[in-house]
């Protein structure tokens, strides 16, 4: 397809797997490591071509949920001092103005606004690069609702289940341990971080999403691992869209930088 064919988005005999990528570090998009190839090997691993992506990441927050409508996205450089190397990177994908059109028509209960102004930020581009490095694949991006919590995005999220029959790959890019005050610019993990990061992976197993959407109850240590809640969010919004019968497949299960938790995972297959 074109990206640009409406009719394209008709359904499908498959459902498109979804992932959540900890995306960690902006460095990750140029660094040759674990988590680059381990998301490379994801990209390579879905059977059937995608015909768009919708990524919900961490770094695109607004008042109301706006969804990227245009058709030639910018790389947004979103991040500061980082190697020189990095702010030449582009990631030339397309957008998907009729994609952004069907999202808002199958969201419905929700008012999404079209955005012309945002692009692709490093949530978005970092990890898509390594997984669909041709960049030949429209990518919109869904924004976070800053006026909104847990629960909202936990059920956002649940709306978006037809489009993954109709080929539609639904990509969320956070972290689940997130706390920049406590970062330590090395691979080590603090206790905490993993404490917190091994919990949601047995809440995640156990099926209990609830618990996940409280998350203030998982335990201690809620407070350091979420001092905000926006690279927490997109998880919310990819587990909702889980089916009961859907296996999760984790992938690059590490916390780095001391208070960074890696943990990603595919649902389906
Ligand atoms: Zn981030």
């Amino acid at each position: 397809m074109t990206g640009t064919d409406f009719n394209a988005f008709e359904d499908t005999p498959y459902t498109l797997p979804v992932f959540f990528l900890g995306h960690g570090s902006p460095m990750n998009a140029i660094d040759d490591n674990e988590f680059s190839r381990a998301w490379a090997e994801m990209g390579a691993s879905i059977s059937e071509r995608p015909k768009a992506i919708l990524c919900i990441s961490a770094h695109f927050e607004t008042t109301g949920t706006s969804i990227t409508a245009m058709s030639d996205p910018m790389t947004l450089y979103d991040f500061y001092g980082f190697p020189e190397e990095l702010y030449r990177v582009v990631y030339p994908a397309k957008g998907s103005p009729e994609l952004a059109d069907l999202v808002i028509k199958t969201v419905r209960s929700v008012t999404v606004r079209k955005d012309l102004n945002w692009g692709l930020d490093h949530g978005a581009w970092s990890v898509l690069l390594h997984m669909f490095p041709n960049a030949d694949i429209p990518v919109v991006q869904m924004s976070l609702d800053r006026t909104k919590d847990a629960r909202f995005h936990y059920d956002l999220g649940r709306k978006l289940m037809s489009l993954r029959k109709k080929g539609l790959l639904i990509i969320g890019s956070g972290n689940i341990v997130h706390n920049l005050s406590t970062i330590n610019w090395q691979d080590a993990a603090y206790e905490w971080a993993v404490d917190f990061d091994e919990s949601v992976k047995q809440l995640i197993e156990s099926k209990n999403h609830d618990l996940l959407v409280c998350y203030e109850k998982i335990g201690p240590f809620y407070r350091q691992a979420i001092p905000t809640n926006e690279h927490y969010l997109p998880f919310l919004s990819c587990l909702s869209l889980q089916e009961p019968d859907e296996k999760i497949t984790f992938f690059t299960e590490k916390v780095t930088l001391g208070s960074i938790s890696m943990r990603s995972f595919k649902i389906g297959d």
